[in-house]
């Protein structure tokens, strides 16, 4: 590895996570090593790979697999992570500069007050040890960084600053449907989008293209690479293709040492007087597992044998049809509105909270499939993908998840091209979520009767969102949990963990703006702790 190998702080993985530690810290005046599995990539190669991939439906098709930092692939499961149990578990996410965000959907959403109590107001899960306000500074400040867009209406979140940038326009269908859906008494509202409506933070406004999920081809939608990029600027050392292995801690339980892997194998010891694990809900607990030594058989940050437990996401169903009306899906971004009615109420008690929300990704591909698969061809063909993309509806959910110890990621018997083990996941969704799920079919059902729907296809598999929660979880308790409420490790005083990871609940909304908030408090615990 080339430059310094040391520094006050040493952050691996460059995602939203680290990116935002690296480069506050960096700013702060520290010295900083952000390590980084995958490689460098600029957004023309990505784009350019993407016109290139032959099947497009494959998200991350455009972000070419490198056989040291392996990643999972969608059109191969069970490539990567290692499934052990009934139901699978196969979420994506990316290994490169910048991380997963580069194909994300932008959706930045703050958790609800209640969230961070639902122990205390309904009896399940794990009350967050700090309560919303706590995080309301932060949440605003990750909206100022990342550039989020949003309504000017209430989202039971409370406020303390405005969104940096007005709403996005919305689509005649969003507007259509908030409309016929309003009447049927459902609140659907703008999302929030972490995507310029005006040029931001050096990046243009959105042009409303549609392609933010594999890539925004002109970078209107935030991506982590930002973050990564300005680190650098601000003084950082960024190490691509760094597979960090091993996290190094002295008798006295702290952190000395980080050691990587290059593509080829060859090892270099990163020392520090900070580290902060920022590699996502999946490849930082298999980090701090994979740790182990004679003062820690159980892996790193493991006293509480909690490290890897407790995995959440958001469990998904969806449903499409063909609408009575032409709607006209795919012009604008990917995602713009949601039903926000089931996200809270004393219901929690017994099922799990859900957000529905309306796709807008154009439905060209699936609806050209199933005509092709139909025996269609020339002008039939044509004048029915026209007919049928004007009309064909898609709406999505998130359902709520309680950690469960039984839920979890460990270390595979199986290893990848470093010689490193591949994630083993045990896994499976409780009647929390299928009560909840159940109901989710049923609204469901009205909505697309509310359309005159036809060709209607519900999707109850409950399959990964990607949102990959709880596996390093956060507690007062050092017993019960991996980290505290300034997302220290319980037993290294100068290990943190940056990252969905440390969240002991997850509502029903897409956790990155959590992940930001979280990372920006801990970096400020950090530049504190280093006066
Ligand atoms: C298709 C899709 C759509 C999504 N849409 C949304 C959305 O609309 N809204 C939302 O809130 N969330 C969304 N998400 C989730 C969102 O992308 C993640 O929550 C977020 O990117 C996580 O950020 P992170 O920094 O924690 O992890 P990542 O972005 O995964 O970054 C982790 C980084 O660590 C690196 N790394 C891993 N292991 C090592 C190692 N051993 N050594 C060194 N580096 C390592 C990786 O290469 C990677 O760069 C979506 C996810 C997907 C897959
Ligand atoms: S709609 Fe187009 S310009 Fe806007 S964020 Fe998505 S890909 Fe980028």
């Amino acid at each position: 590895m080339a430059g310094s190998t040391s520094a006050d702080v040493v952050v691996v993985g460059s995602g939203v996570a680290g990116s935002l530690v690296a480069y506050r810290l960096a700013k702060a005046g520290a010295s900083v090593i952000l390590l980084e599995a995958g490689p460098r990539l600029a957004r023309w190669q990505i784009v350019e790979n993407f016109r290139r991939a032959a099947d497009k439906r494959d998200l991350c098709a455009p972000y070419p697999l490198v056989r040291h930092a392996p990643r999972p692939e969608p059109m191969n499961p069970g490539a990567y992570l290692v499934d052990r149990g009934a139901t699978p578990y196969q979420p994506q996410y990316l290994r490169l500069v910048g991380g997963t965000t580069w194909h994300w959907a932008g959706a930045a959403w703050r958790l609800l007050p209640s969230d961070f109590r639902v122990k205390t107001l309904y009896g399940v899960g794990r009350d967050w040890p700090f309560p919303y306000e706590t995080l309301e500074p932060w949440y605003g400040q990750a909206e100022a960084d990342l550039g989020v867009a949003g309504p000017d209406i209430d989202l039971g979140s409370p406020r303390s600053t405005p969104y940096p940038m007005d709403a996005l326009p919305l689509s005649w269908m969003d507007r259509r449907v908030a409309e016929l859906l309003g009447a049927q008494s459902y609140r659907v509202v703008p999302e929030p989008m972490a995507r310029n409506s005006r040029p931001y933070d050096a990046r243009p406004a959105c042009c409303g293209n549609n392609n933010c999920m594999p890539i925004c081809p002109i970078g209107a939608l935030y991506h982590a690479a930002s973050h990564a990029d300005k680190a650098e600027r601000a003084g950082a050392a960024l190490v691509a293709q760094a597979v960090a292995y091993r996290i190094e801690a002295n008798d006295r339980a702290e952190i000395v040492a980080i050691h990587c892997k290059d593509p080829n194998g060859l090892s270099t010891r990163v020392t520090g007087r900070r580290f902060v694990i920022a590699a996502n809900g999946i490849e930082t607990p298999k980090l701090l597992l994979m740790s182990t030594s004679a003062r820690f058989p159980k892996g790193i940050g493991n006293g509480s044998d909690q490290v890897g437990r407790n995995l959440m996401d958001h469990p998904a169903a969806s449903v499409s049809f063909l609408a009575n009306e032409a709607l006209w899906p795919g012009r604008g971004p990917v995602e713009m509105s949601s039903i926000v009615d089931f996200r809270d109420g004393p219901f929690r008690a017994q099922q799990a909270a859900k957000k529905l929300h309306l796709s807008n990704a154009a439905p060209t591909l699936a609806v050209t499939r199933n005509l092709l698969d139909k025996g269609l061809t020339g002008g039939e063909l044509d004048r029915q993908i026209r007919e049928q993309c004007a009309r064909r509806l898609t709406f999505g959910s998130f359902h709520e998840q309680l950690p469960s110890s039984e839920n979890r990621v460990m270390l595979s018997a199986q290893k990848d091209a470093l010689g490193l083990p591949r994630p083993e996941i045990a896994y499976s969704i409780d009647d929390y979520v299928r009560k909840s799920a159940a109901d989710t079919h049923a609204q469901f059902a009205r909505i697309a009767g509310i359309f005159e729907g036809t060709e209607i296809e519900h999707d109850d598999s409950l399959g990964a969102s990607s949102h990959i929660m709880g596996t390093a979880i956060m507690g007062r308790d050092p017993n019960d949990s991996v980290v505290d409420d300034e997302c220290r490790a319980h037993d290294h005083p100068n290990l943190f963990i940056a990252g969905s990871a440390v969240m002991p609940a997850g509502g029903s909304v897409n956790c990155t703006l959590t992940i930001a908030a979280l990372s920006l408090r801990l970096a400020g615990t950090i530049e504190a702790s280093l006066r």
